[in-house]
């Protein structure tokens, strides 16, 4: 006896969501995925590699003394100790609130 065009339907939609659920279809997708994946067209060179790490060095920050307490502080900065610049207090202690 053959099958009516509505069972077809479900048999066709039953068997794509067996695909979708099987490991093999995942494992296809992953394939694929792998296949498309952006790759470099060619080896970065030794010689470009080093250029491209010339600025990657870091160079050593500036230390000065506090000229209010003597710890050591960056120049142009709030003094992290006591909270001076140039002078002033720019930071209460034992507090965050700027006063000036
Ligand atoms: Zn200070």
């Amino acid at each position: 006896m053959p099958l009516h065009l509505c069972e077809w339907h479900i048999l066709i939609e039953d068997f794509t969501c067996f695909l979708k659920q099987s490991t093999v279809f995942t494992q296809l997708k992953d394939l694929f995925e792998v296949i498309n994946m952006a790759v470099p067209k060619k080896k970065t060179s030794k010689s470009r590699r080093d250029q491209r790490r010339a600025h990657d060095a870091l160079s050593q920050i500036m230390v000065t003394e506090c000229q209010n307490c003597g710890e050591k502080k960056r120049p142009h900065h709030i003094c992290d100790g006591c909270g001076f610049y140039n002078g002033k207090q720019i930071i209460r202690q034992n507090d965050t609130v700027a006063t000036a």
